[in-house]
């Protein structure tokens, strides 16, 4: 693998990457009564505008409760910290909703970090590309100035289908055994590995 130690800007992932909302997809799909398997907007997205609605009702407490009790996950601080030194944008883009995303980032003073935050209202959201393409027009930087990190394939799709680079992270487990992984340019299973794959260097954080 080649280091990213070359690029511009860093867009990261929220739920699962950064913060740790304890999110319980499969139980929230089920109380909704969706489909399991199936990312749960796509599946909103197919039915009636009220039958939507009524599920979207589910689908914001459980996002609220989970910026209630977010915290983050362990060395999100520290590399973050280590990545702002370095003096690149950072960028956010979440399949959450923009209330939640302002809550869980202030709730974790974290929010200063990132200079664009994209949320699922603001456009078509991932594995679309379309957030990707709008952080790289603003930051007036190129595709392959840019890497794309989150711990979910629709992550590294969003990464493939706007040809950036993308890190699969993994926090601990193995990169072979999450979805995503055969289509992520790297993988790291550590805030630390992370770090020296973006920024190498001999200190650690
Ligand atoms: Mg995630």
């Amino acid at each position: 693998m080649t280091a990213l130690s070359h690029l511009k800007g860093i867009i990261f992932d929220m739920d699962g990457t950064l913060v740790d909302s304890g999110l319980d997809f499969t139980a929230m799909r089920a109380e909704m009564g969706l489909r399991p398997g199936i990312p749960i907007l796509e599946q909103l997205a197919e039915l009636s505008q009220a039958d939507r609605a009524a599920k979207e009702v589910i689908l914001h407490r459980h996002e609220l409760e989970g910026a209630k009790r977010a915290s983050l996950i362990d060395g999100a601080d520290r590399l973050l910290q280590a990545l702002a030194r370095e003096g690149r944008p950072m960028a956010i883009v979440t399949r959450n909703s923009t209330e939640n995303t302002r809550r869980t980032l202030k709730f974790l003073n974290i929010g200063h970090y990132f200079d664009i935050v994209i949320c699922r209202d603001d456009g078509p959201h991932k594995p679309d590309p379309w957030a990707i393409l709008e952080i790289c027009r603003r930051w007036q930087m190129t595709v392959d100035e840019v890497v794309m990190v989150g711990d979910y394939e629709l992550d590294i799709q969003s990464a493939l289908n706007a040809g950036c680079p993308s890190v699969l992270f993994t926090e601990g487990k193995n990169p072979a055994t999450v979805e995503g992984n055969e289509h992520a340019t790297h993988s790291a299973t550590h805030f630390d590995e992370l770090y020296h794959l973006l920024a190498p260097r001999e200190d650690s954080i």
